[in-house]
């Protein structure tokens, strides 16, 4: 606390991020990146453009990668906006779209940065608890008179930490039901096996599709992140960020992502990689007498009835394997896994095995 700090900055409580220690050895299972690194056609990209066009600013519209992206969704480049990472399209969002008198409406159980923005940006939300087996309940997000109405309603698709994906069919009975307000659907691991919204968004004006290249794109270094949706909503997110930084994303960003969006064979094969080595880790949690969630991501959430959550991460990190421990209610027993190599699966079910005879 300083005397200097303004209002807000002295109420505010910050996101914190998964932790990145730099230790030899680490499993580290904590903060959902991919296993493998990204194509390596996006590597050449980002070498051909590390020369003295550094000196250059960026393109402030990002018309090549912005190109790239619309053509993969078949949508028009106005329908696309780009940002560094996801985040910072999210925060433009809570800013420019749900910014509003009425409350915006999120699950109890879900990413935790966004009641940090409602902090940040000084906007009220109700929080919806998810049912008994972690899951969005439809009904409580159509208008029904007796909570009054949203400001604007966001989710991720699969939700996070939890992994449960939506089918489409619920997400477009959200969207449709609220045609006054912004939907927004967080879709940061839909590649890992949920269905995009993208599809919808010609029909829907009030929806927007966030996605991210940190995680089924392997470049979660590089902060790429961006949003599809009606040219208008568009155009209130590029109001925001040109009143804020007209070039989110540098050169060797821009290039890097555009190459990772044209390259769908690479994307592909490691985004299967991923779902393989989810499907064999549920088998042996499972057998290990783990709970987990059904997972559509590329993380598992998991419970040991034996264990609490907080001795199981503990005991985990003694063996240096990370994984990601929230200390929130209804969650607090579980362990978000991320999906990691095929070596260090092995290392983290021995390490189970272990823990658990104990
Ligand atoms: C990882 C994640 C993000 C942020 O991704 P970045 O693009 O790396 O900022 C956003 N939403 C959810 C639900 C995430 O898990």
């Amino acid at each position: 606390m300083s005397r200097y700090w303004n209002k807000i900055v002295a109420t505010l409580d910050p996101y914190t991020p998964g932790e990145q220690p730099r230790i030899q050895d680490l499993v580290k299972l904590n903060t959902n990146e991919h296993p493998y690194g990204p194509s390596p056609k996006v590597l050449a990209a980002i070498a051909a453009h590390t020369n003295d066009s550094l000196r250059l600013y960026p393109d402030p519209t990002a018309a090549v990668l912005r190109q790239a992206i619309a053509k993969r969704f078949t949508l028009k480049p106005e329908q696309v906006f780009v940002g560094n990472g996801s985040d910072e399209v999210l925060a433009h969002v809570f800013h420019a779209l749900l910014k509003q008198e009425a409350p915006v409406w999120f699950p109890d159980i879900t990413y935790s940065f966004y009641p940090v923005y409602c902090g940040l940006y000084q906007i009220a939300h109700r929080a919806i608890p998810l049912d008994a087996q972690f899951k969005i309940r439809v009904e409580d997000y159509l208008p029904n008179g007796a909570q009054g109405t949203a400001g604007g309603i966001i989710f991720p698709n699969p939700n996070a930490p939890t992994g449960c994906a939506h089918v489409l069919s619920d997400v477009e009975r959200i969207v449709a039901a609220n045609p006054d307000i912004v939907v927004v659907v967080d879709e940061a691991y839909v590649d890992f096996g949920a269905q995009t919204a993208a599809s919808l968004i010609d029909q829907y004006p009030n929806l927007l599709v966030v996605h991210t290249l940190s995680k089924s794109r392997s470049l979660a270094g590089l902060r790429v992140g961006y949003a599809l949706g009606h040219p208008d909503l568009i155009q209130g997110l590029d109001r925001v960020k040109n009143s804020f930084n007209s070039y989110p994303l540098d050169n060797l960003a821009l290039a890097g992502a555009t190459a990772a969006i044209e390259d769908e064979e690479y994307f592909e094969q490691s985004r299967q990689a991923v779902i393989r080595s989810r499907q064999a880790l549920v088998q042996r949690l499972t057998a290990l007498g783990f709970e987990v969630l059904p997972s559509a991501a590329n993380f598992v959430f998991a419970r040991h009835p034996a264990h609490t959550g907080e001795s199981l991460a503990t005991n985990l990190r003694a063996r240096n394997i990370l994984v990601r421990h929230f200390n929130k209610p209804r969650i607090a027993d579980f362990l978000r896994i991320t999906i990691g190599t095929d070596l260090q699966s092995e290392k983290l079910l021995n390490a189970l095995g272990e823990i658990l005879k104990k």
